[in-house]
């Protein structure tokens, strides 16, 4: 289950739940789809990954795996990129398709 983290990592840009603009990687490294495009250039600083669109918990209560029982996390993930560390891992994934990295 999904952790839907409250903010950017890099710029602490608020990504509430309904956010069309959250991006993840597949250890929900979070991530707005600003700095995704521009400064990561679809490349995860931590793991070399590429991000999708995070999916929003639904809030209505049609089923009981909605957001009131299944509450997302409150705890701020704030860590911005180091570009002088970043750019190794930069230069060895961007030119690769992320399924192939
Ligand atoms: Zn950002
Ligand atoms: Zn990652």
């Amino acid at each position: 289950m999904l952790e839907i983290r409250p903010i950017c990592e890099n710029c602490a840009k608020r990504l509430p739940n309904e956010s069309s603009e959250a991006m993840i990687c597949s250890f929900e490294c979070t991530f707005c789809a600003e700095c995704v495009t521009n400064i990561l250039d679809n490349v995860c600083p931590n793991c070399g990954g590429g991000f999708a669109l995070r999916p929003s918990r639904p809030t209505k209560d049609f089923t009981k795996y909605n957001v009131g029982n299944f509450p997302v996390t409150i705890k701020e993930v704030y860590k911005p990129v180091n570009m002088e560390k970043f750019k190794r891992l930069y230069e060895s994934n961007a030119g690769l398709n992320p399924r192939e990295r």
